[in-house]
Parts: C-alpha cells; sequence; structure tokens
C-alpha cells in the first residue's frame, strides 16, 4: 500500500514588494506588451487611480470605477462591455478583494493578463480562484489561469485604511494561514507560510492599529497577508471558509467583518482536534490563541456579531445542516447540533 500523496502547487507569479511599488505599473503593462490598459479600482482607491491614469498616458483605454463585493454577474457584462469598447489588452486592479475579483472575472474570459494591486489584506491576488454571484447564488471556481500574472504589493496604499478595515481584514488574512495549518493537504511549504503568515498578522496587528500610519508595520502586515493568501491558493479550505461562504452567500454579509467575527468560534471549535495548528499558534501567541484573537476581535467597532449583522437566530440551523451535509475537510468532523452552538455563540 502506498502513503497519502499531496501535491503542492505554486502559480507562476511576478510580484513588486515595497514602498511606492505602485509606480512601478505602467512599466509592468509595457512589460506584459500591453497598449490599450483598462483600469479597475475600488472608490477608496481613486486618487490612486488618478495618478496611474495619468502615468499611464495615451495608454490607458478606459477606467471602471464600480466593482462589487461578491461578484456580481451583472456588474462583470458591465465592465466587459467598456473593455471590448475600448478594445483593451489588459487589466489593472486596484484596490480591495471586489475590484481584484472583477479584474479575474473578466481576465477568465478574455484571457487578458491581469496586474493585481491589492489596498487590503485579503489575499485574492494570489489565488487561482474566483467567486461570482448571479441570481443571490454565489459559484466559486478554481483554475490556474484565474490568478493574475504580476501583482503589485504597496503598503503606502494600505495606511489610509480605516481602522475597522484594518482589523476586519487582518483577521481575514489570519482565517487563511490558521485553515492552511489545519488542512489535510498541507505540506511543509504551506506550514511555513501559515506560520510566518500568522506570526507576522498576530504580533503587527496590535502595533499597527495603535499607529496605523506607521510604514514598517503596514510593511509587515501586508507582506503577512500575502503569505497568508498563498496558503489560500495552496491548501484546501475547512470550515472557517465553508461557514463564511454560506452564511456570506445566504445573508449578503459584509466579506472581511464575517470572517472576524467567526474566527475565534471556529479556531474553539477545532483547535483541541487539530494539534499542530494549536501548538504553533500557542507559541506564536505566548497563550491561548482563542483568546487571543478573540481578544482582537472583540476590538471592531463596527458589528462582532452575527446578530449585529442583521443574522436571524432561527436562519442559523438550516446554514449548518447545509455545512454539515457536505462539509469541507475540517480536522473535526462538523456535525449539525455542534455547527448549530458554534454559530449561536457566534450570534
Ligand atoms: P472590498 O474590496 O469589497 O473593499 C471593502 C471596502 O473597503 C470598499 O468600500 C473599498 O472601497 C474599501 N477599501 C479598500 N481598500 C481600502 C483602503 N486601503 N483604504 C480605505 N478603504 C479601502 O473588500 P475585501 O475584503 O478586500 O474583498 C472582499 C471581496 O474579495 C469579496 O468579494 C470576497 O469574496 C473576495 N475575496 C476573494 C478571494 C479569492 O481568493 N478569490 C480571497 C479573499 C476575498
Amino acid at each position: 500500500a502506498t502513503g497519502q500523496i499531496t501535491v503542492h502547487e505554486t502559480l507562476p507569479s511576478r510580484v513588486l514588494v515595497g514602498a511606492g511599488a505602485r509606480r512601478a505599473v505602467p512599466e509592468e503593462t509595457e512589460r506584459l506588451g500591453s497598449r490599450r490598459v483598462l483600469l479597475i479600482a475600488s472608490g477608496s482607491a481613486r486618487a490612486v487611480a488618478d495618478d496611474l491614469a495619468g502615468a499611464l498616458g495615451p495608454r490607458l483605454a478606459g477606467r471602471f470605477d464600480r466593482p462589487v463585493v461578491h461578484t456580481p454577474v451583472a456588474v462583470t457584462d458591465e465592465a466587459l462591455e467598456l473593455l471590448r469598447e475600448v478594445d483593451a489588452d489588459s487589466v489593472v486592479a486596484l484596490g480591495g478583494g471586489s475590484a481584484i475579483g472583477l479584474a479575474k472575472a473578466l481576465s477568465v474570459r478574455t484571457g487578458l493578463p491581469q496586474v493585481a494591486v491589492p489596498t487590503t489584506y485579503a489575499g485574492s491576488e494570489v489565488t487561482p480562484v474566483l467567486g461570482e454571484t448571479k441570481d443571490g447564488v454565489k459559484t466559486t471556481r478554481r483554475d490556474p489561469v484565474i490568478a493574475p500574472g504580476t501583482v503589485v504589493y504597496d503598503p503606502e496604499l494600505t495606511l489610509g485604511m480605516p481602522p475597522g478595515l484594518t482589523l476586519t481584514s487582518a483577521l481575514n488574512a489570519l482565517a487563511h494561514a490558521v485553515e492552511a495549518l489545519w488542512a489535510p493537504n498541507a505540506t511543509a511549504a504551506s506550514d511555513a507560510l501559515a506560520t510566518e503568515a500568522a506570526d507576522g498578522i498576530l504580533t503587527t496587528l496590535p502595533a499597527v492599529l495603535a499607529d496605523p500610519a506607521r510604514l514598517s508595520g503596514r510593511e509587515r502586515l501586508q507582506q503577512s497577508a500575502w503569505l497568508a493568501g498563498l496558503c489560500l491558493a495552496q491548501t484546501r479550505m475547512g470550515l472557517h471558509h465553508q461557514l463564511a461562504h454560506a452564511l456570506g452567500g445566504t445573508f449578503e454579509l459584509p466579506h472581511a467583518e464575517l470572517h472576524a467575527l467567526l474566527l475565534p468560534h471556529v479556531l474553539a471549535f477545532n483547535l483541541p482536534a487539530a494539534p499542530k495548528a494549536a501548538a504553533r499558534l500557542a507559541r506564536i501567541t505566548g497563550g491561548d490563541p482563542v483568546t487571543v484573537v478573540a481578544d482582537l476581535a472583540r476590538g471592531h467597532t463596527g458589528p462582532t456579531t452575527l446578530e449585529a449583522l442583521g443574522v436571524p437566530r432561527d436562519g442559523l440551523r438550516a446554514v449548518a445542516e447545509r455545512v454539515a451535509a457536505q462539509p469541507y475537510p475540517n480536522p473535526r468532523t462538523p456535525d449539525a447540533a455542534a455547527v448549530t452552538r458554534l454559530l449561536e455563540n457566534a450570534w
């Protein structure tokens, strides 16, 4: 008999890292042979997008400024029409996971190359995953061609993140790392990425929240989020991401806030059955990881419970049953009664 064989795949990508790296975007598009750039930007990145548009000069073919969370197909169709109208030959996304998701959706439909310039810690820029919504149903696909070929991490773009987004988006990244530690297809490589990501996030986040405009803290947090995104790209998601998908899809909840409030509850549920993750997180936190993450999550001044997010209590059981019927791989079997209790606690 042979043992279980695990496959570790890395995607070819070119990653630029450093303060001011956004100024290299025009050169990066030239490197791709692009003469007609479609620029997609989150509303929050308007000023940076204006600068980039100026730097691209005549190579800017068009701009689309209204990416929407969870990549609704209707918005993608609208952007696709613009892309064809302006005859774009590359797509640059500047913003959070919503802008990057839209660029992925356009690229997978047209084969055009992408440059992703993230301004949050969601990590989508390094994953081959695309979630799209149509008629209120979110479907997720995974294909190596979906991952942007060029990623530009400029920590200056994160200096203005409000405290709430900083906190919840960083906990979203931490969730990618934590689930990689207990994933059934974890390898030495994914463990290394996940451990460094979790260490970077847990040790840097309090300092960044205390001094949000300090570049060195922002830089380490962003690079930790990069590693966390690589974890998401390389390992299978477990109960945490399944709950986020199920609740987020059913009740249309904000992505990062939902991740942030769920994480301590999933840690409490899973860590007793995940000794490697428990040991590494205990070493990083120097104490009880559940308490440390719960304290961080509670520090959010926005919604910190499912109730506050507007989830009806009587809807929890049905979500738990759906999750239990077709669970993502998870160290502890998520039976419906136990998951209901977890959700009740988060409520
Ligand atoms: P987002 O992109 O929706 O941004 C949230 C809000 O923050 C927006 O209003 C945005 O304009 C603003 N914002 C972004 N960056 C900012 C900054 N630096 N300063 C101030 N405001 C800023 O949120 P997100 O959490 O980054 O992304 C969520 C989306 O990404 C969801 O659709 C989720 O499904 C997707 N996602 C996909 C993957 C993947 O691998 N496919 C991974 C993570 C997230």
